[in-house]
């Protein structure tokens, strides 16, 4: 008898969406002449920015002829884009990362996903909460937790995100060997400074244990103390790996394009505690598993480097973040207390109820729809997710229902 993998049965069914996506129809139907404005939106809106449209044409027509075709890249991605990335995301920004310490995927998601792959069974996992749910999900599906008691899986060490503590969580009491990092943060929009990821830097340092980045943001950050990277942070490179992602820098949430930074001296150990290079079991991961991102779209990609491609993906964001401030001074005037939205696009609110009840006042008083933060984690509750991924009319328009609501 063929038997499933039980631990898929101990993930919690996630009724978020589709909660909201009833709560949205119920309320189109009370309000058929209200237009509803979608607030709570993760991914980008805006079209991909023109210089590398232009690029990802010109790779169509290379592969149309005989000597522009490509067939399978190398699995690490071309060394075309590598080059880009290490010289322009961190050789520029004084970060010691070279092009083989690179891996191109298509998408961070998949990669945050899998890395758990490479370390033990029984690796001790620190997770924030609230975060992005891909790193908790995956490691249940992988069994490093037991059942779920009082909303939080066993085995699991939550790393509480809180006001007091702008959702950059303390150190766990407790050892553990892989944390899960993610600034500027989704879905709090909260950012580290460069002390406090030193902290953590110090912490796997002294407790041989590897950090995961999530770097997906990093785009959105305007204050030049913040670390852009986590290897702006010294002794980084044997501790850390990060995840960066073209899907909310450049638009590539549908075209698809991201990647993996592992040092050469980024370690773990063995069963015999010995020291191991964690870079060699990327790379044979990644190469069994993964065939490479299109050429077409490593070619979009590599013109987010070029001078134009800069100066318009530079635009782009700065289109988001005048959303998000926009989102975050009205909350401030309405006196609701709020993290993130400087640098980052989301932007975290606290309410005095649970986050349902914001939600519904936000809904049926100004046909707004937000996301709640209780998807996030249990921290989350409370608060709710407001995104400015969106048209900055569509986004001024809500903020005036918003106010009213508030009146
Ligand atoms: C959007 C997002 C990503 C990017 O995922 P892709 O698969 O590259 O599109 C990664 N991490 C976080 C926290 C995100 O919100």
């Amino acid at each position: 008898m063929v038997r499933i993998n039980e631990n898929y049965n101990k993930l919690q069914a996630s009724y978020l969406f589709a909660d909201i996506a009833r709560k949205v129809e119920e309320f189109q139907k009370a309000n058929p002449d209200t237009d509803v404005i979608k607030l709570g939106i993760g991914d980008v809106t805006r079209p991909l920015p023109a210089r590398i449209v232009k690029a990802m044409h010109d790779a169509v027509d290379d592969m149309a002829s005989s000597e522009g075709f490509h067939g399978y890249g190398p699995e690490q991605g071309y060394a075309f884009l590598r080059e880009a990335v290490a010289k322009n995301d961190y050789q520029d920004k004084g970060c010691d990362i070279s092009a083989d310490e690179i891996f191109i995927s298509d998408g961070s998601k998949c990669d945050s996903g899998n890395i758990q792959e490479i370390f033990s069974a029984d690796a001790k996992m620190a997770i924030p909460d609230p975060v992005y749910p891909v790193y908790l999900d995956t490691n249940v599906m992988a069994g490093r937790t037991g059942e779920v008691v009082d909303g939080r899986y066993e085995g699991i060490v939550y790393l509480d995100g809180n006001m007091e503590n702008g959702f950059v969580p303390e150190l766990p009491t407790e050892k553990v060997d892989v944390i899960y990092l993610c600034y500027p943060n989704n879905p709090t929009g909260a950012t580290a400074t460069k002390d406090q990821l030193k902290t953590w830097v110090d912490y796997a340092r002294e407790n041989d244990a590897v950090i995961l980045f999530d770097a997906a943001y990093e785009a959105f950050i305007t204050d030049d103390t913040l670390p852009r990277s986590i290897y702006e942070i010294p002794g980084a490179r044997e501790v850390a790996i990060e995840f960066r992602s073209f899907s909310k820098t450049a638009g590539f949430t549908g075209t698809r394009c991201a990647f993996t930074v592992v040092p050469k001296e980024c370690r773990a150990f063995n069963a015999a505690g010995e020291k191991q290079m964690l870079h060699p079991l990327w790379n044979r991961r990644h190469n069994t598993k993964f065939n490479g991102v299109s050429y077409v779209i490593q070619k979009g990609a590599e013109a987010v480097y070029s001078p134009e491609g800069k100066k318009e993906v530079q635009e782009l964001i700065a289109y988001y973040l005048r959303n998000a401030r926009m989102i975050r001074d009205t909350m401030n005037e309405i006196g609701l207390a709020c993290v993130g939205g400087e640098n980052s696009p989301y932007i975290w609110i606290e309410t005095e109820g649970s986050s349902w009840d914001l939600f519904d006042k936000l809904l049926n008083e100004a046909g707004v729809v937000t996301t709640p933060g209780a998807g996030f984690g249990k921290c989350g509750e409370g608060f709710i997710r407001i995104s400015a991924f969106n048209d900055y009319e569509k986004v001024e328009e809500a903020l005036k229902r918003i106010k009213k609501a508030f009146q």
